[in-house]
Formats: C-alpha cells, structure tokens, sequence
C-alpha cells in the first residue's frame, strides 16, 4: 500500500521545482503563475498576477488560461504539496514548462516577496448578489466594478427615484443625488423612493435614508441644492463615472449637457410627459450630445413641466428604470447603449420607437468648431432670451 507521504515524493521527484527566489525571477517573465488554494486561502493573500483556480478545477480550466502546452506555468498552493500534486496532473495532460513552487506561498510571503490582498466580495454579498454572480457577463469582477461605481443622479422626483432604487438595489457602490425640493403629497403619486413618513423632509434626505435602508454597501452622498453654473462643477470634481439626468426642466437639461461634454461624463438621459417618455445616452464625442438634437429650447409656452401638465404615475417607473439599466450596463461595459438611439415609449399604445440620432459636427458645445466654451445664463436661455 502507498502512503500519501510515498505518493508525494514519488510525484515530486518527477516534476520541476523551484523555491520562492527562482519563483520570483520568473514573475513577470510571461510565466503563468497558477494559485491552486481554497478561495479562502487566496482572501487571505496571494502572489501579485496570480490567476486563482482552485485545485478541484484545474483539469478543467486549464485548457482556457493556457491553451499553449509550451506556454511556462508555475503551480503554488500553501505549502507546495497540492500544486506538486497539480503540476504532476498538467503533466499528465500534456504540458511541458511547469514548474512547482516548493515551500508555496508560506516560503514566498516568508522570504518578504510581494503579496495583493484581492478584492473579493463579504459572504453577506455574495448571497445579496447571487442572481447577479450567475449572470457570466456579471460575476464576481462585475459585482466589484458596479461596487466601485459612481454614478450621480441629478433629481430625486419621477426618474431619479425609480433609477436610484434600482442602481442601490444593484450595489453601484456611491450614488450622488442632486435636488433642493421638499417632498410633498403630490410627488408620492410615483416618487416611489419617498413615502408619509418624509413628507416636509428634503427630498434628499428621504430619499438617502430609503436607499441606504434598501442597501447598507452603497453611499449616498447628497447635494441639497439646485444645480446651477455656480455648483456644477464642484459637484462633478468629487468623481462620477457617469449621470442620470432626470431633471424635469430644460435649463438643469442644458447645463447638465455642456457640464458632461466639458467633463467628459455620459449621460443617460430621460423625460417624461402625460403618457410618453424619452431615453437615451449621451456619450461625449462618441454620439450626440442634448445640444446636437435641441439646439434651442423650446419656447417656455410649449414645454410644460410634469407640475404643469401632468404624467401618468407609472411612467417614470418604466423611464427611469430603462436609465438605471443602461446605467449599469455602462458601468459594467456591456451590451449595447443608447448611444445615438432616442428611445420613445408610449404608454398608452404600450409601445416603444427608436429614432438614430447623430452627432451634429456644427454643435456649439460638442462639435468641431465649439462656440459656447463655458457656463451661460441656463435660465435665461430657456426662457428665449439668449439665442
Ligand atoms: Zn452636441
């Protein structure tokens, strides 16, 4: 009978070895370093460009992170007696550069080479987030960039509400909020991330309390406070990877346009009115900008507000939740965004167009001969003063 002691030195006398200074000089040579531990092994530490598989995978994915037999491996487990067992299996499969590293991480952290402690996700996360961890174009690296995100809302009414409970409920790990009203009983009707108990409350407030209550990994950092050419761009120097725009008035819509292409923020846009509603992305420079499609603001008489004219309470639910999509997709980078597609809903025959918009190269803010280079009078402008 073969003990596990004879089966080792068996197994170790027929593949290479290195200790952790041979193991460093081949770090950063194209040498594909393979950490066969248990994952929690690996939260604990592990060589810097390490790849983790663990053991009870590794006939199965090795075939993927090295399709090269001749392509130079090299195997570590703690103590360097599973990957020996490892680098004897790679053998057996046909791969002829892998080497052991012999004493493992614990010879390798012990001599003071380099260590990364990786970003993984909490065990309360990974059940959070379990339906998104078996999406494979989400997993565990898109449940960490969406962690990382930043995303800012500007507006917690119609838009902002349904698109902010949705990007918490997702994790985007810090939203940004931008509003100066105070929540009354006609926003309830559809602001859905208010409710009675923040009736006379910012709406800020109300709603910071809601999202972090829905979820305790994201931030919410709030703006009590109406955007204008005087606090946009301190409010954009604290780094947000993208906006939804959910304002509900044409002057916030244009200074939030020039703002993003000056700072080089998409933006996904929405409006609704009534019954109908708009959405799309506007990606500096890689589509139109607000400006590219509405060159002037409509004249203050046609352009009712939701206060004015009225919207059916449901719509923003659909609307801002198409924003807080293509909001995580960008984050995440996938799938197809709205840019250059205008994306129109009709509530009432239930059905959705989709116009392609370019980018205007005349454009006074995004084209190639800008003329409007800074902040103007947003309000004045709308109200068909500035032409
Ligand atoms: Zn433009």
């Amino acid at each position: 009978m073969t003990s596990y002691r004879d089966l080792l030195s068996r197994v170790k006398a027929e593949i290479s070895e290195v200790d952790s200074t041979g193991a460093e000089a081949l770090a950063g040579n194209g040498t594909l370093f393979l950490d066969v531990r248990e994952r929690d092994e690996w939260e604990e530490g592990h060589i810097p460009g390490a790849v983790h598989v663990p053991r009870g995978y590794l006939e199965q994915r090795i075939e993927q992170l090295a399709p090269d037999r001749d392509a130079p491996i090299l195997l570590y487990c703690a103590g360097g007696s599973r990957s020996a067992f490892a680098a004897k299996t790679l053998q057996e499969l046909g791969y002829r550069n892998v080497v052991n590293l012999a004493g493992g991480y614990t010879d390798w952290k012990r001599n003071g080479f380099e260590t990364v402690l990786p970003r993984s996700l909490g065990p309360a996360q990974r059940t959070r987030y379990s339906r998104h961890l078996l999406i494979p174009e989400i997993a565990e690296a898109g449940q960490l960039k969406l962690l990382e995100s930043r995303v800012l809302l500007i507006g917690a009414g119609g838009l902002g509400s349904p698109a902010s409970l949705y990007l918490a409920a997702a994790g985007v790990g810090t939203l940004g909020i931008v509003d100066a009203d105070i929540v009354d009983e006609t926003n309830l009707q559809r602001q859905i991330v208010h409710s009675l108990d923040s009736l006379g409350e910012p709406k800020v407030d109300s709603a910071k309390r809601a999202l972090e209550a829905l979820n305790p990994d994201v931030e919410v950092k709030t703006y009590r406070e109406r955007l204008t050419s005087e606090n946009v761009d301190r409010i954009l120097a604290d780094g947000w990877d993208l906006i939804v725009d959910g304002a509900d008035n044409f002057p916030t819509r244009y200074l939030v346009n020039d703002a993003s292409v000056w700072h080089d923020i998409p933006v996904v846009h929405g409006s609704i009115y009534r019954f109908e509603g708009q959405v799309t992305v506007f990606k500096p420079h890689e589509g139109p900008c607000y400006r590219c499609l509405f060159p002037q603001p409509p004249p203050p008489e046609l352009a009712p507000s939701c206060a004015e004219g009225g919207v059916l309470g449901v719509l923003p639910g659909i609307v801002g939740s198409i924003q807080a999509n293509e909001a995580i997709k960008l984050a995440l980078g996938i799938g197809e965004s709205l840019v250059g597609r205008l994306l129109l809903f009709d509530a009432l025959e239930e059905s959705f167009t989709e116009v392609a918009l370019r980018r205007d190269p005349a454009c006074p803010v995004c084209g190639d001969e800008p003329t409007i280079t800074e902040y103007v009078d947003y309000v004045e402008f709308c109200a068909g003063g500035v032409h």
